[in-house]
């Protein structure tokens, strides 16, 4: 599933010469429309989930959809990068919400 850009959040990264979603990503699928301003997913069916544009950008304005083999269409999940930590913000079909936090970082 191609991530979901919140339009609301996203700043295009304005004042940057690339995006962080545009930089991270590996299939190099991400752009910021020269229209809106907003980020999008310039070839859907390419994105493999790899959630780094999902990481990387700082106003968590990209959630990722969980293909509906997994948990319906309605379910998503949101990580929120700390500096030593990342918060996974998992919300079921039913809109119920559940946060998990990791310690990624022990230095
Ligand atoms: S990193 Fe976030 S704020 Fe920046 S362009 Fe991408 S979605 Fe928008
Ligand atoms: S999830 Fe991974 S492959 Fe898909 S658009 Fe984001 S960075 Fe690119």
């Amino acid at each position: 599933m191609p991530p979901k850009i919140d339009t609301r959040k996203c700043t295009g990264c304005a004042g940057r010469e690339e995006s962080f979603c545009e930089n991270i990503c590996p299939g190099d699928l991400m752009a910021v429309s020269a229209e809106s301003g907003k980020a999008y997913c310039r070839t859907p069916s390419e994105c493999w989930d790899c959630m780094s544009c999902t990481k990387a950008c700082p106003n968590g304005a990209i959630e990722t959809r969980i293909p509906y083999q997994l948990g319906y269409f309605k379910a998503s999940l949101r990580p929120i990068m700390g500096k030593k930590s990342i918060t996974w913000k998992c919300r079921d079909i039913h809109g119920n919400e559940k946060t998990y936090k990791y310690v990624n970082r022990l230095d």
